[in-house]
């Protein structure tokens, strides 16, 4: 069979739940026994959105592998720091994303401009049509050349109609016609306010949206609408008018008690019976395995409560792969993880410590820069004086090794160098590495790395040796002083291979104390969670 496309674009508003429903369609294709590929397009102009701040973009999502983008005119960069929706597919599907699925604006200007001066292109003008568009189909294409999918899902980000957008809106137009009728389909998300002065659903915005991607000869085949309050009858049959679809290729992407419920509920409304038709499959859906997986996160009997210790939480999605991972260790001991977002700028202020005093366990974020470290580091000597459970992530395992140099130790004045280069007791530097680095995009000890477990709970609970996590820092705990703090039940329990970086720690005298250099949350699934945060629940329970 050749390989099939599914296009999925938004209307309106970004923040649809665009990737979700992008995991969906790839976890009901799956589900029939095909293999699929998924491609997130990203329009803006940076090549990965590692630099981006998160509390614009939301989280950075780690891959396992590092690409090395080789633009051409001998530019090279690592890739493995791309788009937060490659989470939602990786958790859906349960597999490993290559990061170059995460297709930029600027990979591909960077491809198109130094192709130029290879002489790629020799004696013609480039143009964004056919040289940036052909780009962009060649990206398209290597990914289904290495992957060989049944079915590629190409999900553009951002809505139709942003300039960035347009070349990426042209080429998957040319997509398609390549593909041609019966091997490719178009799914559109769109977005129908409820006005509640007049107390009317408006379709107006969705409206001029399908006419954008109508006019773009990419009209839809599938309509996906974000109701508030859900979707009455007039509504759907409005929506499919002026889509130019019949009234049943208007589903709905309601509230749900978790995310990983939607392929059910497309199912139960029928949107497999649209994917066979427009894609000409056929395979029954077999979705037994993931509904006892969904039932075991909506039949938890247990309520736990994790405070959450960062300074990025004006933006809910800049932490989702840990809040995932928290409620797939949850789930799997039948508790319900409630998230208690504190602020550590709050905590500076003396603010929100009851959060700390009220929840079940304490979880320090990843982070950079000093802005709410302080706040960060006293939450993690409170951890050091209460009996919960701690769990720091990354920023989170050196914040609170400088807490336990401060507060065990006494170096009052311990620090990162990250947040005070002039510290006497610098617990936490940068890697040798990294002291020559001079850009700042893609060069952070990135990706998956063999971890070695020497002992403690964390070599309990995963019961292996050697396992490989996903890493994205420039500093690290510094060894001459962990060994120094070993006297005082600081107990370096995992180094990489090498045994000279290490990569995490407990406290022997404390119930569970436990900071890891790694982001376990990206390896988290739902029915198949990461072994450090089912040790951190199962202490919490
Ligand atoms: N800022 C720290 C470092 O660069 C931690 C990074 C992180 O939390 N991902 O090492």
């Amino acid at each position: 069979m050749p390989t099939k496309l599914v296009i999925i674009t938004g209307g309106v508003i970004s923040g649809l739940g665009k990737g979700v429903i992008s995991a969906s369609v790839g976890k009901l294709l799956q589900s029939m026994g095909l293999s699929v590929s998924m491609i997130k397009i990203d329009p803006y102009l940076n090549p990965d959105p590692g630099t981006l701040n998160p509390v614009e973009h939301g989280e950075v999502f780690i891959t396992e592998e590092v690409w090395n983008f080789s633009p051409g005119g001998g530019v090279s960069f690592k890739i493995a720091e791309i788009d937060e929706d490659f989470g939602h597919y990786e958790r859906f599907l349960d597999v490993y994303m290559h990061p170059s699925n995460n297709i930029t604006s600027g990979q591909v200007m960077l491809s198109v401009i130094l192709g130029e001066r290879k002489g790629e292109y020799l004696g013609r003008t480039i143009r964004l049509i056919p040289h940036v568009t052909d780009k962009i189909k060649e990206r398209v294409k290597e990914v289904i050349d290495r992957e060989r999918p049944d079915v590629v899902i190409v999900e553009l980000g951002g809505t139709v109609g942003d300039y960035e957008a347009m070349p990426f809106v042209e080429a998957l137009r040319q997509l398609k016609l390549e593909f041609g009728n019966g091997n490719s389909m178009h799914i559109h998300v769109t977005y129908v306010p409820y006005v509640r002065t007049v107390g009317e659903f408006k379709t107006k915005p969705a409206q001029l949206f399908f006419r954008e991607v109508l006019a773009a000869g990419l009209p839809p085949d599938v309509v996906i609408a974000r109701v508030e309050g859900g979707l009455p009858p007039d509504v759907r049959d409005k929506l499919a008018l002026y889509a130019s679809v019949p009234p049943d290729a208007v589903f709905e992407d309601p509230d749900l008690d978790t995310v990983y419920e939607l392929p059910l509920y497309l199912e139960e409304k029928g949107f497999s019976r649209i994917l066979k038709k427009k894609l000409r499959i056929d395979g029954e859906v077999n979705l037994a395995e993931w509904k006892a997986i969904v039932d075991s996160f909506k039949s938890c009997d247990r309520e736990l409560k994790v405070a959450m210790v960062g300074k990025y939480w004006r933006m809910s999605d800049v932490y989702i792969s840990i809040v995932e991972a928290l409620k797939h260790a949850g789930a799997y001991r039948g508790a319900h993880v409630n998230i208690v977002p504190v602020d550590s700028e709050e905590l500076e202020r003396g603010n929100d410590w009851n959060l700390l005093e009220g929840a079940d366990g304490v979880l320090l974020t990843p982070g950079f820069g000093s802005r709410g470290t302080e706040g960060m580091i006293k939450a993690a000597e409170w951890g050091l004086d209460s009996d919960k459970p701690l769990l720091g992530i990354c920023f989170g395992a050196q914040l609170s090794t400088v807490a336990f140099a401060r507060k065990v130790m006494g170096w009052r004045e311990a620090n990162s160098t990250e947040i005070d280069p002039s510290t006497p007791y610098p617990v936490i530097d940068l890697l040798p590495e990294q002291k020559s680095v001079e850009l700042i995009g893609g060069t952070m000890r990135l990706g998956g790395h063999e971890v070695k477990l020497l002992g403690g709970k964390l070599r309990e609970v995963y019961s292996r040796e050697v396992v490989v996590e996903r890493f994205r820092h420039r500093y690290h705990i510094m060894n001459d002083y962990a060994y120094r703090m070993e006297d005082k039940g600081y107990r370096v329990v995992a180094t990489d291979l090498s045994g000279e970086i290490i990569n995490a720690f407990e406290v022997e005298w404390h119930p569970f104390f436990l900071g890891v250099q790694f982001h376990p949350e990206f390896k988290s699934r739902p029915g198949k969670p990461s072994p450090t945060y089912l040790a951190f629940v199962e202490a919490m329970l």
